[in-house]
């Protein structure tokens, strides 16, 4: 499903990754572990190529990514959705506005957009939330908005950047939950860069361990479970 070959990036002179070679195969939820300053975050943004690698292969869904031109890319994005730590939502846009936006973005069929919307918010439980704005909710609530709008293009991969690091532990455990059912009921590929141990045993089938820009070992795990 995502295919890394001697993947390298440097910004200035800080190297942040380092001839990473990995692949993630197509119904995991996979775990990139180690502390902060790692590269995992640069690691993963290469997966949909919002950061550019300085050298090697990047194949998601078998397209090489640095291959294709914007129009592919742009196709090719539509089936990776992203969330972050922080959650990116647009601050004037209600919440069914901000998952709105994204099936504008990828030219999605004009009279099935309302549905669709409609779906991903009772997929995340916030149908009743709709008509807020983002700094009407709660952390984990505007998670949520995130993770429908990631949802809205029907993607096979799904790159989360610290999803729960700003959350409290009961919120953690919820957006966990939300992950694992979005990979078991949509089999959506799931990638998962944390710090925290914890998230990553919770749910993750296979975890790859990193430290200065490299990938020291990949394990493979029973995930332990979510802690309700
Ligand atoms: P992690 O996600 O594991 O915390 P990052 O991928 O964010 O690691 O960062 C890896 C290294 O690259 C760090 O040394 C960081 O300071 C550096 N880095 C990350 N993003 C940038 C950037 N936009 N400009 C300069 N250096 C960066
Ligand atoms: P930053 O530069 O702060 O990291 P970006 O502007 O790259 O953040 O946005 C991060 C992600 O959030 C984008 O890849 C995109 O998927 C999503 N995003 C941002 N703005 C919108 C929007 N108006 N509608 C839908 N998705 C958006």
């Amino acid at each position: 499903m995502i295919r890394l070959k001697q993947v390298s990036k440097s910004y200035s002179k800080e190297v942040a990754v380092q001839s990473v070679s990995l692949n993630i195969h197509k119904g995991e939820v996979f775990g990139i572990i180690g502390a902060s300053g790692a590269g995992k975050s640069t690691l993963l943004r290469m997966m949909n190529l919002l950061e550019v690698p300085d050298e090697g292969k990047i194949e998601v869904t078998n397209q090489e990514l640095t291959s294709l031109n914007s129009k592919g890319l742009r196709q090719v994005r539509q089936s990776i959705g992203m969330i972050f730590q922080h959650f990116h939502l647009v601050a004037n846009k209600t919440v069914y506005e901000n998952v709105f936006v994204s099936l504008e973005l990828a030219r999605f069929p004009k009279n099935k957009r309302k549905a669709r919307v409609e779906e991903c918010l009772h997929f995340v439980g916030l149908e009743r939330f709709k008509g807020k704005y983002p700094a009407q909710l709660s952390g984990g609530q505007k998670q949520r908005v995130a993770i429908a709008r990631a949802l809205a293009n029907n993607p096979q991969v799904l790159l989360c950047d610290e999803p729960t690091s700003s959350l409290d532990p009961n919120t953690t455990a919820e957006i966990l939950t939300v992950l694992k059912n979005i990979n078991q009921t949509l089999g959506v590929t799931i990638v998962i860069v944390s710090h925290e141990m914890d998230v990553i045993k919770s749910v993750c089938n296979r975890v790859a361990v990193m430290a200065d820009g490299k990938i020291y070992e990949t394990v493979e795990q029973q995930p332990v479970g979510i802690p309700q």
